[in-house]
């Protein structure tokens, strides 16, 4: 067993100007990574940018990453900043500027990098220091080594062979004060799919079921939440993102499963938001898992039954209707990869495999 998480994380309020100095001691120029808007409403490009003039790093600011982020963006940011003398590169924002942030402080660092450099094992994997601070509150990007990034060329999305942590998390609950319901309820729903997930999985460990244990109680008590049950407060902000970070713990430990390696697909043709698409496939994945270990996971993040499970889903999403075109490609997919096939913790052969894509049929 290894247990593996390199990160040092600070959760707590005004944590970003609490650690002036920590970001101060990673570099001397700061590439900032964000999406176009978020970032620059939510507070949360402002303290940092604060933070810098204050230790006096000078900054660039690439904010051109989309959502589900491509492997064409990651090299427009290395041909624009590869001469800048940038020394550390700061992600904020949800997933996509995260781990764009990642690959773009891999490819800075080696100067020779070209795509394909992406995807060859051989190749040398230290990057530049990262400065993660997570906006949304599902991917757990801030403390994983992962990059997911979208391959226009195979129309869907494969991550990064390298793994590249970032070397430390700033994690606050106020930047999702004016995130819509929307955007809360399909990151809540990513992150409680990576500790299903970790857990249902071929890898997992001691030490995933360690960090999913703690995720999937604090995951329990946001639950209301996303129903609507009640709204967010300024405490629940910061439960939604320690979940999301305890998540990302679990999966940095053993990866995800079928419901992340179905998702990709849709997303790519029918731009459905991560944490959705992933939703779509999760109460058949736990339908399909072993009863014993699902019903404990199931329990522990709040719910008595799978059906109870799959209600509260459909509840949360809504009516979902993805083509049948859609879900055959999807299945093609991932029915001819091998390593997807073999990563849950139990036996997926085709039907299995059917009865999760085709579960509304
Ligand atoms: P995202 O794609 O980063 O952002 C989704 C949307 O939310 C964007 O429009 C963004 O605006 C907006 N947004 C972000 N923070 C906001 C805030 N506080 N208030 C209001 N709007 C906000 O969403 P995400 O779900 O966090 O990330 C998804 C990506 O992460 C996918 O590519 C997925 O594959 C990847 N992922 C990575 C890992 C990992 O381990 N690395 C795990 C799971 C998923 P702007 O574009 O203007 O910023
Ligand atoms: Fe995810």
């Amino acid at each position: 067993m290894k247990f593996y998480m390199p990160v040092r994380v600070y959760d707590e309020d005004e944590c970003v100007k609490a650690h002036a100095k920590d970001i101060a001691a990673l570099g001397n120029k700061a590439l900032i990574v964000t999406g176009k808007h978020s970032a620059f409403a939510n507070g949360s490009f402002d303290d940092v940018a604060e933070v810098l003039n204050d230790v006096k790093i000078e900054y660039s600011v690439f904010s051109e990453v989309e959502e589900n982020p491509s492997v064409e963006t990651v090299f427009a940011a290395k041909d624009k900043y590869a001469s800048a003398g940038i020394d550390l590169v700061i992600g904020i924002g949800g997933g996509s500027p995260m781990d764009a942030a990642k690959a773009i402080a891999l490819v800075l660092k080696h100067p020779e990098a070209d795509p394909a450099y992406l995807y060859d094992k051989e190749k040398d994997a230290s990057s530049l220091p990262i400065v993660c601070v997570p906006t949304t509150c599902g991917t757990g990007s801030e403390v994983t080594g992962v990059s997911v990034l979208t391959r226009h060329d195979k129309k869907t999305k494969i991550s990064m062979v390298h793994k590249v942590f970032p070397t430390l998390a700033l994690i606050d609950g106020k930047y999702l004060k004016g995130a819509s319901q929307t955007l809360i309820v399909n990151s809540a729903m990513d992150a409680l799919s990576h500790l299903y997930e970790s857990v249902i999985n071929a890898k997992a460990d001691d030490y995933v079921r360690m960090t999913a244990a703690a995720g999937l109680k604090t995951w329990a008590k946001i639950k209301d939440v996303l129903s609507g049950a009640r709204e967010m407060t300024k405490e629940d902000a910061g439960i939604l993102m320690r979940a999301s970070a305890l998540a990302g713990m679990s999966i940095a430990g053993s990866g995800t499963s079928l419901p992340h390696a179905l998702s990709y697909a849709l997303t790519y043709d029918l731009s459905l938001p991560h944490g959705r698409a992933v939703g779509y496939f999760l109460p058949a994945f736990m339908e399909a898992a072993p009863a014993g270990e699902r019903d404990e996971l199931l329990n522990l993040s709040g719910f008595e039954s799978v059906e109870e499970f799959r209600s509260f889903t459909g509840s949360v999403f809504g009516e979902q209707d993805v083509p049948a075109e859609e879900l055959k490609r999807t299945y093609e997919l991932v029915s001819s990869n091998a390593a997807k096939m073999k990563s849950a913790s139990f036996t997926v052969d085709e039907e299995v495999l059917k009865q999760i894509v085709f579960w509304k049929k």
